[in-house]
């Protein structure tokens, strides 16, 4: 699966700029010559996973998304880049063959039964999932192949089923197939990255993720996430990664009510540092947005313009380190609020470092000392592993 990649730059240049190039060209020639544009990964066909009615995992939230970003007159700044599915070898990067087969079947009970299957206590298939999910992965691997583009500085994957809980021989959450690993090795393997840098932001812990990549120097995992939450087991600041893993896991367990003010301190007191140590060749993102203050799936409380102000972060690391940034759509289950957080997103990404201003945080931390505690914690448990917490 390399459709893209095999097309040579500057022919794919006119190939997805073609449709887009109009009432908006000076505007992207403008762009070209100072950021690049960011690819949008996205399509309809997402829309077709289906889940049971009330199910908060919904085709809804990527047509919120969808109408908040025609809306928003960002369009000018993004390439609309057609995904191509994920096979099954391309999926085996990450998945056994035997889970693979596994969720094969259950497509097929599906549709022959013309009924959802429940997988798991909130994980379904309906009749088109296994060909949505093959699509979702395909289009990590298309997110990281427009990235080798040199006018494309970033990518936003909008897809469902998310991934970040899926692990490789289990779904779990919502999830199938985990996009953002299969999208991390795609890297490693047709890009040549050695060091690739995954940071989580989704208010629930990326155990799907950490587990996959426990045991790997290769992938550093960051996750920032409520804790205590679902998934329960996991999360810490403990889990440090095993063998030659060990330091590439980083948990930071936020306490409940944290707001803008906690999740900018814990990027700025530790995520930005360890990322400038590691030294990435690119940063890919879990974009969840269920750590909106409107979503009920969690107790924090950030708003729209907190994850703006966290991608403007995340804008100024990737430019400041000179690599390239792909986000992955994970949760987000209050629709408007995750489709306005998905434009601040696009908005702070098509930004130069210098257009972004340092902004105040706006919502506080209803456990600012807990929070300072787990930090300094965390500090000394990865003191060992980075010269940054000594
Ligand atoms: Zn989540």
């Amino acid at each position: 699966m390399s459709a893209l990649s095999s097309i040579p730059s500057a022919l794919l240049k006119i190939v997805i700029c073609s449709s887009v190039l109009g009432p908006h060209l000076f505007g992207r020639l403008y762009y070209y010559k100072t950021m690049g544009f960011i690819s949008f990964v996205h399509r309809n066909t997402f829309r077709l996973h289906e889940n049971p009615t009330m199910h908060p995992e919904k085709p809804e939230r990527l047509a919120a998304i969808d109408r908040a970003v025609a809306k928003s007159g960002i369009g000018s700044l993004l390439i609309n880049t057609t995904p191509c599915a994920a096979s099954e070898n391309d999926l085996s990067i990450v998945h056994s063959p035997s889970y693979i087969e596994q969720i094969e079947e259950a497509a097929k009970r599906a549709r022959n039964e013309n009924k959802l299957i429940q997988l798991d206590s909130d994980t379904f298939m309906s009749q088109q999932t296994f060909e949505v999910a093959k699509l979702a992965a395909g289009a990590s691997m298309t997110a990281i192949d427009t990235l080798a583009k040199d006018d494309i500085s970033s990518s936003f994957v909008a897809v469902r089923p998310p991934g970040h809980h899926a692990m490789s021989q289990r779904q779990m959450g919502f999830c199938i197939f985990n996009n953002i690993a299969i999208a991390a090795n795609y890297a490693r393997k047709h890009l040549g990255h050695k060091r690739v840098l995954i940071i989580d932001w989704d208010v629930h812990h990326g155990n799907g993720t950490q587990d996959i990549f426990y045991d790997d120097p290769g992938i550093f995992f960051i996750s920032m996430h409520q804790y205590p939450h679902w998934p329960y087991e996991t999360g810490w600041l403990d889990e440090v990664g095993v063998g030659e893993g060990k330091g590439f896991n980083l948990n930071i367990p936020l306490p409940p009510g944290t707001g803008d003010q906690g999740h900018l301190r814990a990027w700025d007191s530790i995520i930005e540092p360890v990322s400038h140590e590691y030294k990435p060749d690119i940063i890919l993102v879990s974009a969840g947005y269920d750590a909106h203050q409107s979503d009920y799936m969690s107790n924090q409380n950030v708003t729209t313009q907190g994850f703006g102000m966290l991608a403007g972060r995340l804008q100024k690391l990737s430019q400041a380190l000179d690599i390239k940034t792909a986000c992955f759509l994970e949760g987000g289950y209050h629709t408007e609020a995750l489709a306005e957080s998905v434009v601040a997103t696009l908005n702070a990404l098509a930004k130069a470092p210098s257009q972004i201003e340092e902004e105040e945080s706006i919502t506080a931390d209803q456990a600012p000392e807990e929070l300072e505690s787990r930090l300094q914690l965390l500090r000394k448990q990865f003191d060992q592993y980075w010269d940054c917490f000594k």
